[in-house]
């Protein structure tokens, strides 16, 4: 029986991220987003990081003493008749893995630029992620208030650090202290601040600049922009509140919305009936007395909704869903199904794990979630040795959480962490004693880096016992390789040709 409610809800639906180098102004771009979309209760916590904090278990603090921000989190409102979903991503490179699984939820990422500072590291790292899968890119040219870079200068410089095409969607009006709003090329109308008398030099430059960049750059075309390889730009100022209105404008009306999503088998599609959803990210419930978990899923196809049992198709039991968690900012307790692009937490004792697929019966594992091989490889060193079962378990849970990796080495020696950031330590160490009571330190290893080995078993075997003390097996008993150095690496990789060696593992 066909449900008309699906064929009318996916076409509103808006997954986004934002991607940018810390300090582009995602968060003030956030808030105003926010605050544009109604959701002003939302926007306020936002802002309010500090207060909130002090409320959470002991961990965050760490996010408040350093000012950054760990969590990822969803936040749904409602704008222009779409239903937005903006995926929070953490702004410290040291949690990047955290962020590149949030990717895989999104269908959209909106690129912050710091108009005087254009493309930086991280935005380049960011959208690397976003071009493996074709996420269509919309670009925000940020503080157009402040001194500025010359609008052509930074056009071009993101299409050729990106290898991208741009299409200015707006161009700005005035700059710097005179930056007075923006001018919509395709709708040829003037959005400014204020008034502006008809022979203002502003305009008078705006006219002649969008003249050029009429000529010199190539007009939106959707088809390109759907397949990631066309950006629109958009200039404003998320402080003054310009141009932001504009962007979720664009966003409403030529989307994507919710994309297909890859698995083992096919790929499925949104406006599909039978229910689908993909974990792509586990938080600790914020209350430390209590060791529920939320999962965060992000429906693939399909209405879900509270109350509904699906199948967990990795441990192939039922699940029920008794208390999924909406995220909208308004009439929280009215919302009582999803469908594709939108995001529910599920509270779970660890049953669900990143990467894991939920059904309402196929057999379906989605891909695409990854594991990067670690660059910082630790043994945990557990001053009280009565603790030693407490702190097997603790790192389990909170490996399965994507805190950290855990590898155990097959010699039996004593577990080790892999982490992409230092700062992924501290919260792992802080964690353990403010949750589990279990205060630990770390010592270095002889290993700088992990790959997970693939091949054919004999082969596989033969290495294995050839390397004893350089194996261990992650999370899910998968076999991983530690070298001491690069040299050694390369060495193991050349020496056995039967075997394939990888940095990133897809999960699922
Ligand atoms: P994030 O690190 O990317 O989240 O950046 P924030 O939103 O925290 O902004 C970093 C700094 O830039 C803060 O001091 C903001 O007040 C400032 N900022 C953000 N947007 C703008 C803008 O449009 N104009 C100006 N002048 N400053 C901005």
């Amino acid at each position: 029986m066909s449900d008309p409610t699906i064929a009318a809800e996916i076409p509103r639906r808006r997954t986004f991220a934002i991607i940018s180098h810390p300090d582009a102004g995602k968060t003030t771009l956030t808030e105003r987003i926010l605050r544009a979309g109604g959701a002003i209760q939302m926007a306020g916590n936002v802002r309010a990081k500090g207060e909130r904090r002090r409320t959470r278990s002991d961990w965050m603090n760490i996010e408040k003493d350093r000012g950054i921000s760990v969590v990822t989190s969803v936040m749904t409102f409602n704008y222009g008749g779409c239903v937005f979903n903006l995926l929070d991503t953490p702004g410290h490179e040291d949690f990047s893995e955290d962020t590149y699984r949030t990717l895989t939820a999104v269908d959209c990422a909106v690129m912050v630029i710091d108009a005087a500072k254009g493309i930086e590291a991280r935005t380049r790292k960011l959208f690397e992620i976003c071009r493996l899968r074709d996420i269509p890119i919309v670009t925000f040219i940020n503080k157009m208030d402040r001194e500025a870079q010359d609008c052509f200068a930074l056009l071009d410089e993101i299409s050729n650090a990106l290898a991208l095409d741009v299409s200015p969607a707006t161009w700005p009006v005035g700059r710097a202290a005179k930056f007075a709003g923006i001018y919509d090329l395709r709708t040829k109308s003037l959005h400014l601040k204020e008034e502006l008398p008809e022979d203002d030099e502003r305009l008078a430059l705006m006219r002649e600049e969008v003249e050029l960049a009429e000529v010199a750059l190539p007009p939106f075309e959707k088809e390109f922009f759907d397949e990631g390889h066309l950006t629109p730009v958009f200039f404003g100022s998320a402080m003054k509140e310009i141009g932001v209105t504009d962007l979720l404008d664009a966003l409403a009306a030529y989307g994507p919305p919710p994309r297909a999503q890859p698995s083992e088998t096919r790929d499925v599609q949104a406006t599909e009936e039978t229910v689908t959803a993909l974990i792509f990210k586990i938080q600790a419930n914020m209350d430390p007395n209590h060791r529920d978990r939320m999962a965060f899923a992000r429906v693939c196809s399909g209405k879900l909704t509270r109350g509904m049992r699906l199948k967990h198709v990795r441990t192939g039991k039922q699940f029920a869903l008794h208390t999924p968690q909406f995220f909208f900012a308004q009439d929280r307790q009215l919302v009582e199904e999803a469908f594709a692009g939108d995001v529910v937490g599920i509270p779970n004792h660890g049953t669900l794990r990143i990467g894991d697929t939920l059904t309402d019966g196929e057999d379906l594992r989605f891909t695409g979630v990854p594991h990067f091989a670690p660059e910082i490889l630790r043994r945990v060193r557990l001053d009280d040795a009565m603790k030693a079962k407490k702190l097997r378990q603790a790192l389990v849970e909170l490996a399965e959480e994507g805190v950290v990796q855990l590898f155990r080495p097959q010699d039996g020696a004593p577990p080790i962490v892999g982490v992409v950031g230092t700062l992924q330590l501290d919260v792992l160490q802080s964690r353990l004693q403010a949750e589990y009571n279990v205060p630990v330190g770390f010592e270095s290893t002889p290993f700088t880096l992990a790959r997970w080995v693939t091949g054919d078993k004999a082969a596989l075997e033969q290495f294995e016992a050839l390397n004893r003390s350089a194996m261990a097996d992650d999370l899910d008993g998968d076999p991983v390789f530690l070298a001491g150095s690069g040299f050694m690496m390369n060495r193991a990789v050349e020496m056995n040709e039967a075997l394939s060696f990888h940095d990133i593992k897809q999960i699922g």
